[in-house]
């Protein structure tokens, strides 16, 4: 499978318009997309928090070369990107924001707080931007499509790098109260919500803790801080981004999604991202809980919902259905009849 530049978006990206579900005229107006400009602490902890493990991760290479890794290590830093990546996927963006699956609210607790370890932000306000993308991906009010700053290769370069992460640093807030008011509605939700900066600690410092303690030496601290915690949070917080941005201008795109949406599947990302970059599909029926609907797809997080399911700890879980999503598959471009002979 090839990762292909998709073609442009046509028609360009629309004005703002509200999705087809809007009010009608003589309801209540709608509340604003917004709800006021971050303040400069939270702007500060997210320069640090974006910045500090990318370094690390550049440094990983020479640091693992001379005296710093080992197996714990590895495997604890494996196991909390295992934890944070689902609680991101099945947690956050298929069960908080999809409702793909209902859940005991124990699991709800822990996915919630699985999430919260991503060091994303917070879960009321992750759901609250996801929202708002699928209601106007690649259209004026997407808070980080690619395509915004037009189709030529210097807009699309700098679209890239807002959609990745240029966006989480010049935006207004999406506003909770209109995206998100179940999730404000929920006091356990709001109880994690108000306790990401405890989370986000633990989340650095208890891998390094346990590895120190395991190892009983300060330097098996330090190395566990590094790997389990700063490496860890970098390369997931990379594969997610990814998601907004790679996975908006290249690979696949076999379902029709609504105009100006560009969407596309970007397979080298599937294993890292736990089925979340089988992203076309996903934007094609955004409620499923399976996102690799094809065979042949990995999808981590459906497999995951699956096993709730069989446990008996989700149920009304929404797997796809193959003729909606038949219904929804764009044609085959045909093959010219004297095309292709590079095979031969
Ligand atoms: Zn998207
Ligand atoms: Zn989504």
């Amino acid at each position: 499978m090839s990762s292909t530049l998709v073609n442009p978006p046509s028609p360009p990206p629309q004005p703002t318009a509200e999705p087809p579900t809007a009010v009608p005229p003589t309801a209540v107006p709608p509340k604003p997309l917004t709800s006021g400009a971050q303040g400069p602490l939270i702007l500060f902890a997210l320069w640090a928090f974006v910045t500090i493990p990318f370094v690390a991760l550049v440094a990983a290479v020479p640091v693992a070369w001379g005296w710093g890794l080992n197996g714990l290590d590895i495997a604890v830093a494996a196991t909390m990107y295992i934890f944070s990546g689902i609680g991101i996927g099945t947690g956050f963006h298929r069960y908080l924001t999809h409702g793909s699956f209902k859940a005991h609210r124990w699991l709800r607790i822990l996915l919630t707080v699985a999430g919260t370890t991503a060091i994303e932000g917070s879960p009321i306000q992750w759901v609250a931007d996801h929202r708002r993308h699928h209601a106007f991906s690649d259209r004026e009010g997407d808070p980080h499509s690619p395509w915004r700053y037009g189709t030529g290769v210097w807009g699309l370069t700098k679209g890239l790098c807002y959609a990745h992460v240029g966006w989480l640093f010049r935006r207004q807030l999406t506003n909770q109260e209109r995206f998100a008011p179940d999730l404000l509605a929920d006091r356990d939700i709001r109880r994690i919500d108000r306790l990401f900066p405890v989370i986000l600690t633990a989340s650095v410092f208890l891998p390094a803790a346990f590895c120190g303690l395991v190892a009983g030496s300060w330097s098996a601290a330090l190395t566990g801080l590094f790997w389990a915690g700063l490496v860890r949070i970098a390369l997931l917080h990379h594969v997610t981004w990814s998601i907004n941005s790679i996975c908006h201008v290249y690979g696949e795109r076999p379902f029709e999604t609504r105009d100006g949406d560009r969407a596309s599947n970007f397979w080298p990302l599937a294993l890292l991202s736990f089925g979340e970059s089988w992203h076309n599909s996903h934007h094609a029926e955004p409620t499923l809980a399976r996102h690799g609907v094809d065979p042949g797809q990995i999808d981590i997080n459906a497999r995951l919902i699956w096993a709730f399911e069989r446990f008996g700890w989700a149920w009304d879980v929404r797997w796809p259905s193959r003729e909606r999503l038949d219904a929804k598959r764009r044609p085959t471009p045909r093959q010219p009849a004297h095309a292709g002979t590079m095979s031969q």
